[in-house]
């Protein structure tokens, strides 16, 4: 089929790449010439795990293009997805500007039917404005169509491949058929394509992410209330998980939720219901719970280490998740600025987030190649996010690192590195003794009488990524 991805971020090129790999003709669309001479070059603007050979391999072999003429792409196709951002507008709603201007384009570049799917994130009824925009340039028939995205950046390529389900709004069969055999290959094993109204898979979207954000809030909450009770939230989370009604997922506490999704799209929907005067209090609260969560780092170690001053603290991981490169709205920003405000030197590693981080802090952090580095000098450490290295990292117990600081409460594990302090192997130097006890690994939600007490000795399951 031929296919017109129109914006090429972390949704759509990932849309683009995966649908050409499935022996789809794609044409991506970008504004961004920048973008688009990289993405010419196979040079990727963001990072996600098996996304680059991928794009490599079907731009070789040219079921892939890009270009900077949303016209020429949408003329080329015969399905044209939206996938331009929605950022919010300072009411807390969608702004739609690049939904809607994409949609003007479409109108005037219809050279014969199309079907016109909207990928982005969008409230109820912005279908019906996008074919209002097309139908005010246009007579030749066209349909429109609604395909949220579920994909989690950091597993966005493996998300889009093996949904778990495929949500499509539709309002003609002729819609329904094409979606069905453009993702028939994706949903070979059985996993579900739900077909449903428009309004239904737009509202299904902000539902999703309302309801994953409220469990991160629930449970930060409780992991602050295991910590003042002196209970564990890594003995509580499996304890609850293991309910069928609950399940696993989504119950580890860290340092808030953040991303390009989840803060958005819970503003917007509160925009929805207060502009239909429905009471969406608990949507409030988590909202609340989510800011209050960001400042937990900053507290734990200004009490830990005092005088923040000239004190230098390490951070690990800068995006707002693991394995990715997006720090848009990372609660390590926001612990790094408050640390910055206090007066503390910071010290910051991230194995992929290094640049897009430098964007918004400069010059006023030192950057360490190495994880091990950035706890060169440090007096305290934290880290903000689950990268599965992270969680078997040791963190010396040799001076001067002292409390450290930990986003998550399921990392295992804290002590003498399995296989000796690789500071030590890197650069040999002369072993200082321990001077006093060893320091302790402080988790934000370990209860203070768990610290030093040996952790559970295998967790099933990957800790959740956040969408
Ligand atoms: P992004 O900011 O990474 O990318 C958007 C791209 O659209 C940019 O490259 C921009 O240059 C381009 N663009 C903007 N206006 C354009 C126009 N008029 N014509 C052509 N290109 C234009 O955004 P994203 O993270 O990919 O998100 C896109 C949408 O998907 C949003 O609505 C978001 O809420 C939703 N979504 C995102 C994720 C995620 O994990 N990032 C997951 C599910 C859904």
């Amino acid at each position: 089929m031929k296919v017109a991805v129109v914006g090429t971020g972390y949704v759509g090129l990932v849309v683009g790449a995966c649908l050409a790999e499935t022996g789809n003709d794609v044409i991506c669309a970008d504004v961004d010439a920048a973008k688009v001479g990289s993405l010419k070059q196979n040079k990727l603007p963001i990072y996600e795990p098996g996304l680059e050979p991928m794009v490599v391999r079907n731009q070789r072999d040219g079921r892939l293009t890009f270009t900077t003429s949303v016209g020429e792409a949408v003329e080329r196709s015969e399905v044209v997805f939206i996938a331009v951002g929605t950022p919010p507008d300072e009411d807390g709603s969608a702004d739609l500007q690049h939904v809607l201007a994409v949609a003007g384009t479409i109108g005037e570049h219809m050279n014969g039917p199309k079907l016109v799917v909207t990928k982005s994130t969008v409230p109820v009824g912005t279908a019906e404005r996008v074919r209002a925009e097309i139908a005010q340039r246009t007579r030749t028939p066209f349909h429109v169509c609604s395909n949220p995205e579920f994909l989690k950046e950091g597993a966005a390529v493996e998300d889009f491949m093996k949904p778990d389900r495929v949500v499509v709004g539709v309002d003609s069969d002729e819609a329904a058929k094409v979606i069905e055999e453009l993702y028939a290959p994706f949903v070979r094993t059985g996993n579900p394509l739900i077909v449903m109204d428009i309004p239904s898979a737009e509202m299904t979207k902000y539902a999703a992410n309302a309801m994953l954000a409220t469990r991160i809030s629930f449970m930060n909450q409780i992991a602050r209330l295991c910590e003042a009770v002196g209970a564990s939230v890594t003995h509580v989370r499996r304890g609850i998980g293991s309910d069928r009604r609950i399940g696993p997922a989504f119950l580890f506490p860290g340092p808030g939720y953040g991303g390009s999704c989840f803060p958005k799209d819970v503003k917007a929907l509160i925009r929805t219901a207060a502009d239909r005067s429905v009471p969406v209090d608990i949507l409030d609260a988590v909202e609340k719970a989510n800011e209050a969560q960001k400042q937990v780092l900053f507290e734990k170690l200004q009490r830990h280490v005092g005088d923040l001053h000239q004190r230098t603290i390490a951070v690990w991981g800068l995006a707002f998740k693991a394995e990715t490169d997006d720090v848009r709205e990372s609660p390590a920003l926001v612990l790094i600025e408050a640390l910055l405000c206090a007066g503390a030197k910071v010290q910051v590693h991230d194995p992929a987030a290094m640049k897009s981080a430098a964007r918004h802090l400069g010059s006023r952090v030192t950057y360490a190649e190495h994880a091990y580095d950035a706890l060169d000098g440090a007096d305290a450490a934290a880290g903000s996010d689950a990268r599965p290295r992270n969680r078997r990292r040791r963190v010396p117990r040799v001076p001067p690192v002292r409390p450290v600081a930990c986003g998550r409460s399921h990392r295992r594990g804290y002590g003498q590195f399995p296989h000796g302090d690789p500071r030590q192997r890197r650069a040999p130097r002369r072993q200082r003794p321990l001077q006093g006890p060893a320091p302790r690994r402080l988790d934000v939600h370990r209860s203070p009488r768990a610290v030093g007490r040996r952790p559970p000795l295998r967790e099933s399951g990957e800790p959740d990524r956040l969408s």
